[in-house]
């Protein structure tokens, strides 16, 4: 290792536990300074009231990325884990649709079981298909709210709105949100699967 240096040599495969972690820290360093400056600057970053703070360095090195628009609907405390769970996968695009079926080049029947439309997508089962289009319109109805129902990020955003209100409904009308995205994919799956009824 003499002469050599640290950061661009290969860890040595027989390198204790805490060699290999100071090494790799070193590297993760080496980046971070690479790609936003000194050290130097970084470790102002770190100073707060004239003293070097562990929370502005955790805050520092750790890895920012930008805000989602329905942090306050995922992180409400009223919602289902088991709804709150379905409702992350709906989010993040994860529930297994035909369509995502079929990029990965599994040969699936295409249509949306519930109206035969020719491509089940996330969107399509969700909010524009008429048989969950017609249950979201009676939820709405049943909360007030006399108004169609929109395309998918509409009604992202209208649940992210109930989310966020301290007082009122607003923990009722997100709960309720997170429950019929999961009633209407664990019905997807009954009828899918087990030739069972919506
Ligand atoms: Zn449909």
């Amino acid at each position: 290792m003499k002469g050599i240096d640290i950061i661009l040599c290969q860890i040595p495969s027989n390198a204790t536990w805490i060699i290999r972690k100071i090494m790799e820290a070193m590297r993760y360093v080496s980046t971070i300074t690479s790609t936003h400056g000194s050290l130097g600057d970084r470790l102002e970053e770190m100073v707060h009231n004239g003293k070097f703070s562990i929370k502005c360095m955790y805050t520092t090195l750790r890895p920012q990325y930008p805000k989602v628009r329905w942090k306050s609907l995922l992180s409400h405390l009223e919602i289902h884990p088991q709804h709150k769970f379905c409702l992350w996968l709906a989010l993040h695009q994860r529930l297994p649709t035909v369509d995502k079926l079929q990029s990965f080049g599994l040969d699936v029947p295409k249509a949306c079981i519930l109206c035969a439309a020719p491509v089940e997508t996330l969107t399509h089962l969700l909010f524009d298909c008429p048989i969950t289009n017609s249950l979201w319109s009676r939820m709405l109805k049943w909360a007030g709210e006399h108004r169609p129902i929109g395309y998918s990020q509409v009604e992202v955003a209208h649940a992210v709105k109930w989310a966020k209100k301290s007082s009122g409904n607003g923990g009722i009308l997100s709960s309720l949100f997170a429950m019929v995205v999961t009633v209407i994919w664990r019905g997807r799956n009954l009828m899918r699967f087990q030739r069972g009824q919506f």
